[in-house]
């Protein structure tokens, strides 16, 4: 049954909703709960399942790559060829395109900003750090780190709207097409963080060729979630990097996966793809820091899959984990929050996060809340540069870490700090 909107009750029933939150809240908060709901990290059941990889290669014998490289030695700074070659059917580029590095995805994405400051890319005209003013695009809500990273080069940040698409992409066109301070914009095309949202072949296309006033305007095309579905519905993601090439943009897209929620957070191996262009720019830049990444866990990757299909199998084994998890928080919002009218959120088909929008002005009284419960949330304004929401209504949920019970539970709390708040707001108390 439906709850009725708040918006509809009168001041009378509001002042007893208020109260009965009141003492709900307090009944949580003496239950001494303790947990965490943060970050988008994989369980220990989902890591178990790449165990196998502890057991590493099949001895001394098994330390060559196709080519007859040794693995244990330097070398092969764009990775082995086996790897490049599963993960290129996997993201649905050429082999040739891929580089294969160390386990962070996010180094990557570092080390081409430093790149692009220092040397500027493939088409730029000079280093983007002797440019008087960098600005980039972010769309919003989006990934926090992307933001700190920004942040970090001192890199102006201009939130752009997302839709269920993708990035607005008409705004997007405006902004690039006028400014040659704007070098670029960051996309999570596949399941984004945190709104889940896919990145349309439409929207894609309109990145790919749209006229920038930048000459060097760059798509950091972070695919991160690519092949993490939750449903059926295995979404594919646009071929970005096709679509670039045939709009005369070869250069403009860097991609970024890892196998970091796939195999090891904290040991898998990352990727980037580009044109040829910029798969030489970035290991040339990144040779004068490198003699070649962890081969031996490359292979190890290659040896625990064996093809593009042992990954998709593997991440359906993945889902079987955590899709019971978000049915959970989806099945608590709707029974605790559904009618009242002070809370939407997504039901994401892939990827870590459900973005959760409370009554505008209250996301950082419900994460305060909260606390006081016992249960962790992603600070208020996480998903915005500089931490800055404008509207404080958003809170991004992370519920693969948690057991089910207490995902569910922590929901439960979530679900009643959203309705005290708003109660709070409402009543003027
Ligand atoms: N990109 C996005 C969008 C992410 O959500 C995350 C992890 N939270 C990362 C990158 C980090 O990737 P990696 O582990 O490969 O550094």
């Amino acid at each position: 049954v439906q709850q009725r909107p708040l918006a509809d009750r009168s001041p009378d029933e509001l002042a007893a909703f208020l109260e009965a939150e009141r003492a709900a809240h307090e009944r949580l908060v003496a239950a001494g709960l303790r947990l965490d709901l943060t970050r988008g990290k994989p369980s220990s059941e989902q890591l178990d399942l790449s165990n196998g990889l502890l057991a590493g290669l099949a001895g001394p014998d098994d330390v060559r790559d196709r080519d007859g490289v040794d693995v244990r030695n330097y070398g092969g700074l764009e990775g082995i060829a086996e790897l490049r070659e599963l993960f290129a059917d996997l993201l649905g580029v050429t082999p040739a395109q891929v580089a294969a590095g160390g386990n962070s995805s996010l180094v990557m994405m570092r080390e081409v900003l430093v790149d692009l400051w220092l040397h500027g890319g493939v088409d730029s005209e000079r280093p983007w750090g002797r440019e008087e003013r960098v600005r980039f695009l972010c769309p919003v809500p989006g990934y926090d780190r992307h933001f700190t990273l920004l942040d970090w080069f001192d890199i102006e940040m201009v939130p752009v709207p997302m839709t269920a698409d993708g990035p607005d992409a008409a705004e997007v066109a405006r902004l690039a097409g006028s400014d040659p301070t704007i070098k670029g914009m960051w996309v999570v095309p596949t399941y984004a963080n945190p709104d889940g949202s896919v990145v349309s072949h439409e929207i894609a296309e309109a990145l790919a060729s749209m006229e920038t006033a930048a000459p060097d305007f760059t798509i950091l095309w972070d695919n991160a979630y690519a092949l993490h579905h939750l449903t059926d519905d295995e979404h594919a993601s646009a071929d970005v990097l096709g679509l670039c090439a045939a709009a005369g943009h070869p250069n403009r897209a860097i991609m970024f996966a890892s196998t970091s929620k796939i195999t090891f957070a904290g040991a898998g191996v990352a990727f980037l793809a580009g044109s040829a262009d910029t798969v030489a720019w970035y290991t040339r830049h990144l040779g004068k820091g490198a003699i070649g990444p962890d081969k031996l866990n490359q292979l190890r990757h290659v040896r625990f899959f064996g093809s593009a299909d042992g990954v998709r199998a593997h991440m359906r084994r993945h889902r079987e984990i955590i899709a019971p998890k978000f049915d959970a928080v989806r099945r608590v919002l709707d029974a605790e929050l559904g009618g009242l009218g002070i809370a939407s959120w997504t039901e994401p088909a892939g990827g870590y996060f459900i973005s959760l929008d409370v009554m505008a002005g209250t996301a950082a009284r419900v994460i305060a809340l909260a606390k006081e419960a016992g249960v962790a949330l992603t600070p208020a304004g996480s998903s915005f540069p500089h931490g800055d929401d404008p509207d404080d209504r958003n809170i991004r949920l992370a519920p693969t870490f948690p057991s089910l019970d207490d995902v569910e539970a922590a929901t439960r709390v979530v679900a009643t700090c959203t309705r005290l708040a708003a109660a709070e707001q409402l009543v003027g108390g």
